[in-house]
């Protein structure tokens, strides 16, 4: 208990300090000092929550999930500690712990919501023994982050086999490497899908990579494809289908980035969220949700009421155009917002963002796994931006794309967008992280939009 009252202590100094001093705005290093003086302080510090854990991972969409299911558990009366976007490795996750706890060392809420990256979620698993664990898609994400897709997917099979029988596990059945992960453990999981052909696709994009079965490795045949590699799809072998989900979402309507609207468990939710893949996500929170013990009339109810993240899809007017501001961060992802941002909401005007700081990914290669072909015949400006705008401009020649020339710098950006465009256009920046970053801290010093991207 002294320990950890003491790593509690130098956690938090260490948080002020950083803060003070401007490093490292204070998000993990508390956790790494903490952890430093006593490696369980996330195990002693989440035994402290008078309800329990729900740990999120995926490769797209736990940001805009957590934010939900923290949504979902507030409007209960519920106080529910969260770590922030970016923040979502081990220490992070600490860190969010170590803010909420008191100078007794006890930490002060009632549920702890932590979104966690996949390679992250094994030892989170262990350590914080949450009473549900959402896997929401396995993509791949930046090359040089982790190992192969399989291997990961591997060792999250192994820690979920390893919880009690009491836990919940909640998986997306239409994604072929999370129903792997699920069709293998001692308990069943709750299963969630899409079932609403109509908004889905016959072919997969150049970006999906586990279009192969997990067991014999066949080409899976996709009866529907609604997201990346995730949909309806069996193996011709009959070793391997998607298992029938539990919770479905039916009768999608989009529209565009603006809203979506859906049917689970027969009601009808709207939602100011746009695109397919945030199907998933209210599907999948929805889903943890009830596993969590929430009333499906009140989940339905609270979802109407959701503010979509900041900055995930932000809306920001520059000089009379109407920016729509999208973080797209790996191939999955950007294929995804290309194709809502052309065929949902009918966008000609493009900025594509590309940097290579080590929170975007160092190797910038999985841009030609992207289908920028989709903009061949709609777009009338693209502008390649970011510090790798040039390997951008490169891949978009190859599209066929007659696009500006690249900028690597924000103001040049905006510059050469207001040349181009007129008042009352509408423009979709998609940007990998920190190019979204730059672009918004441009944005700001120029008065257009607010400092806060992620609050
Ligand atoms: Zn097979």
């Amino acid at each position: 208990m002294i320990r950890k009252t003491a790593a509690v202590w130098a956690g938090k100094a260490t948080g002020t300090l950083s803060r003070v001093t401007k490093r490292g705005g204070g998000t993990t290093l508390p956790g790494d000092v903490a952890r430093a003086i006593d490696p369980k302080i996330l195990t002693r510090l989440t035994e402290d929550l008078t309800e329990g854990s729900a740990v999120i991972t995926g490769t797209n969409g736990k940001t805009t999930t957590a934010r939900l299911v923290t949504w979902l558990l507030e409007g209960v009366g519920q106080r529910v500690v969260s770590n922030r976007a970016g923040a979502n490795l081990i220490f992070g996750v600490t860190a969010a712990a170590l803010s909420k706890a008191g100078a007794d060392g006890r930490l002060k809420a009632d549920w702890g919501v932590f979104e966690i990256d996949e390679a992250s979620l094994p030892k989170a698993v262990l350590e914080i023994q949450p009473k549900a664990t959402l896997v929401l898609n396995l993509f791949r994400d930046q090359l040089d982050r982790y190992g192969e897709l399989e291997s990961i997917a591997k060792k999250i099979e192994k820690a979920l086999s390893g919880l009690p029988a009491a836990a919940h596990v909640v998986l997306n059945a239409d994604d072929p490497r999370v129903a792997e992960i699920g069709l293998s453990l001692p308990n069943p999981p709750l299963w969630f899908g899409l079932d609403d052909t109509r908004v889905a696709s016959k072919e997969l994009p150049h970006a999906a990579d586990a279009r192969t079965c997990p067991r014999c490795g066949s080409s899976l045949v996709f009866d529907a494809v609604y997201v990346g590699h995730d949909g309806v799809y069996n193996c011709p072998n009959h070793d391997f289908t998607r298992p029938a989900p539990d919770v479905t979402a039916t009768d999608i309507t989009l529209n565009g980035f603006e809203s979506l609207a859906l049917t689970i468990g027969g009601t009808r939710i709207e939602m100011p969220l746009g695109g397919l893949y945030n199907c998933y996500n209210v599907l999948a929170a929805y889903a943890t949700a009830c596993s969590l013990g929430l009333d499906a009339a009140y989940i339905a109810e609270r979802l109407r009421t959701f503010k979509a993240a900041f900055g995930r899809q932000e809306r920001i007017e520059f000089r009379g155009r109407e920016l729509i501001l999208v973080l797209s961060k790996n191939p999955a992802g950007f294929n995804e917002t290309v194709r809502t941002a052309v065929e949902l909401a009918g966008g000609t005007n493009f900025v594509l963002g590309l940097n290579d700081r080590k929170a975007d990914g160092t190797d910038v290669s999985w841009i030609w796994d992207v289908d920028f072909e989709q903009l061949k015949d709609t777009a009338r400006v693209v502008i390649p931006a970011g510090n790798r705008a040039h390997d951008l401009a490169v891949r978009l020649k190859y599209a066929v794309i007659g696009a500006e020339p690249p900028q690597t710098d924000p103001g040049k950006v905006l510059d050469l967008l207001v040349k181009r465009t007129s008042e009352g256009d509408t423009v979709h920046v998609l940007c990998t992280y920190t190019a979204m970053l730059d672009l918004r801290a441009e944005l700001v010093r120029r008065g257009w939009a607010h400092p806060y991207w992620e609050t």
